[in-house]
């Protein structure tokens, strides 16, 4: 096998087109992260939950935990639901039927719109 010249070190930067749990930690949409070598890294990529970061955009941070997004729509998600949720008063003793999470359809749909994923190329469709 021909060894080509060494590339420089370059941090391997990508953004998460869709929210997932990556390295133990949940990852929001819009967040820019470092793929760390784990063994679903490839797969992430393939089917299109994260996507390589365009270098030399701008970047919108975190006040709170200094995580970094590809623009504040993603940055203010990612407030709201990971510091300002923790915040609100926990609604106990209310009774009825559980709420149906209409919120949550409407973000798959909405995802499902603007990032849809690469479920054509899965290993099986690959082989
Ligand atoms: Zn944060």
């Amino acid at each position: 096998m021909e060894v080509g010249p060494k590339q420089p070190e370059r941090a391997k930067l990508y953004w998460c087109r869709r929210p997932f749990d990556y390295d133990g930690r949940p990852r929001y949409r819009g967040q820019i992260i470092k793929l760390v070598g784990l063994r679903n890294d490839e797969k992430l990529v393939r089917l299109g939950y994260a996507a390589p970061h365009p270098v030399g955009t701008d970047v919108w941070e975190c006040g709170q935990c200094g995580e970094k997004f590809i623009d504040k729509g993603s940055r203010d998600g990612h407030v709201k639901a990971q510091h300002l949720r923790a915040n609100e008063p926990l609604r106990v003793g209310m009774s009825g039927p559980a709420p149906i999470d209409v919120e949550g359809e409407a973000e798959e749909r909405h995802l499902e719109a603007i990032a849809p994923l690469h479920l054509d190329r899965t290993a099986a469709s690959l082989a």
